[in-house]
């Protein structure tokens, strides 16, 4: 509603209410609030407040966002050169927490559409996976895990520099060594240790973050799983292998998936797992599928019986090039590959670090 007003009222018991902001425009409805483009009156500024629900779960949540982002950007990069979503302010308004953001633009998943799930060129690709990375190294750092890595939480700058982008909401995130929740990560993304229950640290971002090279690069999704046993299913497919046997030992859930025959874990065929959707957070069921299913849907063989290697080498080249840059593009591709297999890697141990 573009003249609703928001009152800021630090205190609560304010009697002269001051008007700081004017919501203009809706940016995003989340699972925790929505998030509108506001004008800020006293810095003369566009600002993306982030409006919480108002119920104790979202806003215990959105308190360690609020801690979480406070802590990245003034302790671990105070000037700003880590590609992290800058925190502005926060405040109460009407018992909604809300987090005001610096403004920025679309997210990758949205360029990606634009692009009619093309895919991006490798430059592009590159260029995007470095900045990632230098927002990855910061939370490796600080010992945070991101849990919720994906295209849709990249977003392009509006500032000077267009072809800047920042990782945001830190909704999900958790301090390294208080893993709390065993159900995180969207689907597409998530991590093969998440996904069996096997205790994790921030390399289950540098999963995600494979899973989005590749994505920027095809322009769909690496492992669309349709659940969590098809996740599985794909990742082993693609991938060749399949986790090693002391994660598959030690993890929670591998009796959900992989029947054990002798000393051999062995996949089962049937679908045996439905998703557990119990423990995500403060999701429902039927917020968690509605936060999976705003991508456009995807043929069920899509990527099927295709190694990672034929995947990336067969993809189709872009139109008109030069003979020397296809040669030149299909060693890039190489190399591509061989990055991917960093961090696409089932054992968590040897998966590269940013
Ligand atoms: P959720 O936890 O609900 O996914 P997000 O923090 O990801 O919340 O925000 C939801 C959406 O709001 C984002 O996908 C994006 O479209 C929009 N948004 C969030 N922060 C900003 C920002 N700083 N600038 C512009 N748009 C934003
Ligand atoms: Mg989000």
């Amino acid at each position: 509603n573009s003249d609703l007003i928001l009152h800021v009222n630090f205190e609560l018991v304010n009697l002269e209410r001051k008007r700081r902001y004017t919501v203009k425009d809706m940016l995003g409805q989340g699972t925790f609030g929505q998030v509108a483009k506001c004008w800020d009156w006293e810095t003369n500024n566009y600002v993306a407040v982030k409006i919480i629900k108002n119920q104790p779960a979202y806003y215990r949540q959105a308190v360690v966002e609020v801690s979480i982002l406070h802590m990245l950007n003034q302790k671990f990069d105070p000037d700003d050169k880590h590609h992290i979503v800058r925190i502005l302010d926060y405040f109460v308004f009407q018992r909604h927490l809300c987090i005001s953001f610096e403004m920025l633009g679309s997210n990758l998943y949205e360029l990606i559409k634009m692009n009619h799930f093309k895919g991006l060129s490798l430059n592009i690709v590159q260029m995007f996976s470095k900045q990632i990375l230098r927002a990855l190294v910061v939370m490796k750092d600080a010992g945070i895990i991101h849990c919720d890595m994906k295209p849709e939480n990249i977003l392009i700058s509006t500032s000077v520099k267009p072809t800047e982008i920042k990782v945001i909401d830190f909704g999900s995130a958790c301090m390294e060594g208080r893993t709390v929740y065993s159900y995180i990560q969207s689907r597409y993304y998530r991590s093969p240790e998440v996904l069996l229950g096997y205790p994790y640290t921030s390399s289950i971002d540098m999963w995600s973050f494979g899973c989005i090279v590749a994505e920027l690069f095809l322009g769909l999704p690496l492992f669309p799983g349709a659940s969590e046993y098809d996740l599985l299913k794909r990742m082993i497919q693609i991938l060749g292998g399949q986790p090693p046997d002391n994660l598959l030992r030690d993890a929670k859930n591998t009796s959900k998936f992989f029947k054990h025959v002798g000393s051999i874990y062995r996949l089962e065929h049937e679908e045996t797992s439905e998703e557990v959707t119990s423990a995500y957070r403060v999701l429902t069921e039927e917020e968690f599928e509605a936060r999976e299913s705003k991508r456009p849907s995807i043929g069920k063989n899509y990527f099927n019986h295709v190694k990672l290697e034929d995947i990336i080498a067969n993809y189709p080249y872009r139109k008109n090039l030069p003979e020397e840059e296809i040669i030149r593009e299909s060693l890039t591709r190489l190399a591509l590959v061989d990055f991917l297999r960093g961090l696409v890697e089932f054992d968590p141990g040897k998966r590269w670090s940013p």
